[in-house]
């Protein structure tokens, strides 16, 4: 049933996830984007239901209004919100302890200024990752912690770039199954796969390199998700370190390993061929 879950956003945890909500921008997000306006119109409201752990949290899910003549190009922003009295929020407080600690000192070392803004560093982020389920009123949640991310670590230290995202591209070949039991790593994979799934839809099946959708015409896709810094070094699974290339690009992309210039979007291989993406909707 959780492999049906559609991703929505990953969060970084800040103050405003441990007190009122969260922002989505829906911009990327396709199957958000199609199902989200038929729920709800912009401008207005509506009580959601968010499943964290098993147990159901009420919340609120704001269509933000603005004005279309001022902003013609901008996508919706959905708004996430609960109280920070809610027990949603005391339970996202208790699960991302360790963020919450580190804001709290920063701001009690900062004299207890209320206003100021802690950046948690960087190896010590945690994130939350926002499913769509069947239900456009109820949202899944995932927490990924500090400790999560200790073990996804440890786990993926070892493992090779290629059969790892074989693995998130190919459900049914997963040369690691015997550690997938452990959570943390289902979870990883769970969200890994749901970013460059909604990448896939995004170009709509073509490789961002030459454009091709390859399978096409057999009536089946192949398209991959390849990341640009490697996952087993960087544990980054943002969509932006995601490229949706073919199997071919994806095979030269690793063998000949290129530098990837992301000012410029260009692929530059030892032999002096510069590659430009042809296809970018999310750089
Ligand atoms: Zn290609
Ligand atoms: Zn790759």
């Amino acid at each position: 049933m959780l492999e049906q879950h559609n991703y929505v956003y990953k969060k970084e945890v800040d103050w405003s996830v441990l007190q009122q909500g969260i922002s989505i921008p829906v911009t990327i997000q396709v199957i958000f984007q199609n199902t989200v306006n038929r729920f709800i119109p912009r401008g207005q409201s509506k009580d959601i239901f968010l499943v964290l752990e098993g147990k159901t949290y009420k919340a609120n899910l704001v269509n933000q209004r603005f004005d279309e003549r001022k902003y013609p190009n901008r996508k919706d922003i959905l708004q996430i919100r609960y109280n920070p009295q809610s027990d949603i929020a005391e339970k996202l407080r208790s699960i991302f302890e360790v963020s919450y600690r580190y804001i709290i000192e920063h701001r009690n070392s900062a004299n207890g200024n209320q206003r100021i803004f802690t950046k948690i560093p960087e190896e010590q982020k945690e994130h939350l990752a926002i499913y769509t389920t069947e239900y456009d009123d109820t949202y899944y949640l995932e927490c990924i912690t500090l400790e999560d991310k200790r073990v996804i670590k440890q786990t993926f230290m070892q493992e090779d770039e290629q059969e790892y995202e074989a693995s998130i591209n190919y459900i049914s070949v997963d040369s690691t199954a015997t550690i997938a039991s452990v959570s943390q790593i289902v979870k990883e994979r769970r969200l890994n796969r749901a970013i460059g799934e909604n990448l896939k839809l995004l170009y709509n099946y073509q490789c961002q390199i030459c454009g091709e959708n390859v399978g096409d015409r057999y009536g089946v896709h192949v398209v991959e998700a390849h990341h640009i810094d490697p996952f087993v070094e960087s544990l980054n699974n943002d969509a932006n370190n995601q490229l949706i290339i073919c199997p071919n690009h994806h095979r030269i992309v690793h063998r000949a390993a290129p530098e990837f210039e992301r000012k410029k979007l260009i692929f530059i291989y030892n032999n002096g061929i510069e590659e430009r993406l042809l296809l970018n909707r999310h750089l």
